[in-house]
């Protein structure tokens, strides 16, 4: 797929809004962008619309109004086929729940991220390997996930998440199964991510771990009540 330059949206929600059947809006008119190479907290109480928010910057859902375009793409325009693509092809996610199968070793857990990708399985093995080094798991790659910590397991699903070299991260409170150590390892390798290039968005209640992150999106009853990158970013003061 084309790389679309600095500068340009990962994320745009113009006038979002979802109800779920039967229920209050979740999300409530939002329209923001999340440009390319951003690390973005989104913050706010539970129930606020957080997770909803994430599930539609990550086509898991559509909203009932206003439009979603996903690195660029409307993703109402597109079939569920041509949305299972960019899913599979633009987007990692990590969840608060790690979803590693059992009795699969990290390499081919990790490998199986590529499925999708049509990659040959003997360089889905050596990609995987490399995203595993990344996150200081390279001397685990036959470790099957019982046989780690919780910290070892996110970090796992975090290659699983960046082997495929998403345009985005999106992860759902990624440090809320963890204690306060390993959450923060979790943390310092997102940001590590991001310093290497990687878009990424990380809901979480944590308002320490928010406050250490450059753009905040702070959420009440579906709203956005305040985001940070109405403030220059700093790279721009000089
Ligand atoms: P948060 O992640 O901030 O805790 P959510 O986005 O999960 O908030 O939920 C926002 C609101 O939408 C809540 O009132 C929640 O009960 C409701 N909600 C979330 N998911 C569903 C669903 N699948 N069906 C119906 N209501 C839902
Ligand atoms: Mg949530």
């Amino acid at each position: 797929m084309s790389d679309t330059g600095n500068g340009t949206s990962v994320v745009e929600f113009r006038a979002v809004s979802k109800t779920y059947p039967g229920g209050v809006p979740a999300v409530r008119d939002v329209t923001l962008r999340v440009r390319r190479g951003e690390l973005v907290a989104i913050v706010g109480p539970s129930g606020s619309g957080k997770s909803s928010m994430l599930n539609l910057m990550g086509s898991l859902d559509r909203p009932s109004a206003g439009s979603v375009l996903v690195d660029g793409h409307d993703v109402a325009a597109l079939t569920d086929r041509e949305v299972s693509a960019l899913r599979a092809g633009r987007i990692g996610f990590v969840f608060q729940q790690f979803h590693l199968a059992v009795g699969v070793p990290v390499l081919d857990a990790v490998a199986d991220g590529l499925l999708y990708a049509g990659v040959p399985l003997r360089r889905r093995r050596s990609r995987a390997a490399a995203a595993l080094a990344r996150v200081g798991l390279g001397h685990r790659l036959h470790h099957l996930p019982h046989q780690l910590s919780g910290g070892e397991r996110q970090r796992v699903a975090v290659a699983r998440a960046v082997v495929g070299e998403p345009a985005v991260l999106l992860a759902d409170e990624p440090t809320g199964n963890l204690d306060s150590a390993s959450g923060a390892a979790v943390l310092a390798l997102l940001r590590e991510l991001n310093t290497a290039g990687t878009t990424v968005v990380v809901i979480t209640h944590d308002r320490e771990i928010a406050a250490a992150l450059p753009r905040r999106i702070e959420m009440r009853d579906g709203r956005v009540v305040a985001d940070t990158a109405a403030e220059p970013p700093i790279g721009a003061l000089g």
